[in-house]
């Protein structure tokens, strides 16, 4: 079969030939037909230190997909060939005491498809048969496609109560403007949504209707002041990974406030801990999603009225993955989706 793979350890990614995976008996092989492009695949591409450090070569990469179920291992029984399905990325362990909890998401030995494990940039994908996702027909192949990370944006959407509360995210790449998106369908009052970078800015405009947008560089406090928030931002979310960014949300909550932080810094920083505890916030890590808690509630929230859909702003074939990692690396764009075909 086709796939993509990080055949060598150093920038780019292979169109290569390679075995058809063979499943195990609690195992499903997913006929791949439209995957998306994440943070985590440009780290792979580029080769950065932490791909170095992670990766192994040589090893097809992705995580985020979509497909039918193309063979059942002996033992899956609730599955249906043909049948249309996307599912968790995270690869989890049954030990651990988070896990024998039905914590499935905290399992400390969880691996990545397309991280540790053989991923789904490819024509088909072996998935256990645990983390697969039955998709309704409501939602169709594309958008299946960008269920990891919505579910990301799911995830910290809620972590805490939004309903009435003013939302302040720092980052408006695909997941921040996701998690303003989802903040908006849940009942928030206002959210602002903050970035650098204009473009991003204007597509979450287009994504989440209703959502405030303000450059990193414009006046903050001013715009909270017109929205008559004179004492603060009641939540925030962190989805930019940048030091700054942290530190804004922590000067601009209410005291108490609460902050969900998913952004993943590339290095320690400094941070002013003495300003979160003498302002009392709580400060919550979110990673991947719930299983399978974020995927319920993400498909009943397509189902009633969330629309997400102009995230996605490039579709490339998958033949054509180095235009479409070349889009991705000059980030303007927001999800991009390959297409495997039928
Ligand atoms: P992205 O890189 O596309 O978007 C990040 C955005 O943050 C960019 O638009 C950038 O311009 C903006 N930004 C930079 N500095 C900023 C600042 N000071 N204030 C506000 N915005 C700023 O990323 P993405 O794919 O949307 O992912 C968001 C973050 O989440 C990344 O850090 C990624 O590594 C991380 N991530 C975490 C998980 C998890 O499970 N915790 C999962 C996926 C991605
Ligand atoms: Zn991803």
């Amino acid at each position: 079969m086709k796939a993509l793979v990080k055949a060598e350890a150093r920038p780019g990614l292979w169109m290569q030939q390679v075995p058809i995976p063979e499943i195990g008996p609690d195992d499903v092989l997913v006929k791949v037909t439209k995957t998306g492009i994440c943070g985590t695949d440009l780290h792979i591409y580029k080769w950065d230190d932490w791909a170095r450090s992670v990766i192994p070569v040589p090893m097809t990469v992705g995580h985020e997909y979509s497909g039918t179920v193309a063979e059942l291992g002996e033992n899956v029984r609730h599955l249906k060939i043909g049948q249309r399905v996307s599912g968790e990325g995270h690869v989890i362990g049954f030990k651990s005491r988070a896990s024998r909890a039905g914590r499935f998401h905290l399992d400390p030995e969880t691996r990545g498809v397309g991280v540790n494990l053989p991923g789904a940039f490819a024509e088909y994908v072996k998935i256990p048969a645990f983390n697969i996702v039955p998709l309704p027909d409501t939602v169709d192949d594309e958008l299946a496609a960008i269920l990891d990370p919505l579910g990301n944006a799911v995830h910290i959407a809620l972590a805490f109560d939004l309903v009435g509360e003013d939302v302040l995210i720092t980052g408006a790449g695909p997941i921040g403007i996701m998690s303003a998106a989802v903040a908006r369908h849940v009942g928030a009052r206002h959210v602002v949504i903050t970035d650098p970078n204009d473009n991003r800015l204007d597509l979450a405009k287009k994504t989440a209707p209703g959502v405030i947008t303000i450059n990193t560089a414009g006046d903050l406090q001013a715009l909270a002041n017109g929205l008559g928030m004179s004492e603060g931002f009641d939540v925030g979310f962190e989805m930019s990974g940048a030091p700054a960014a942290l530190s804004t949300l922590t000067e601009h909550l209410v005291m108490g406030g609460k902050i969900a932080m998913l952004g993943l810094p590339s290095k320690p920083f400094e941070y002013d801990f003495a300003r979160l505890v003498l302002k009392m916030l709580t400060l919550k890590g979110i990673y991947g999603r719930e299983m399978f808690e974020t995927w319920h509630k993400m498909l009943a929230m397509l189902q009633s009225g969330l629309d997400i859909r102009p995230v996605i702003t490039n579709r490339f074939p998958a033949d054509q993955f180095d235009a479409a990692f070349q889009s991705a690396i000059q980030g303007g764009a927001g999800k991009i989706v390959l297409d495997w075909g039928e």
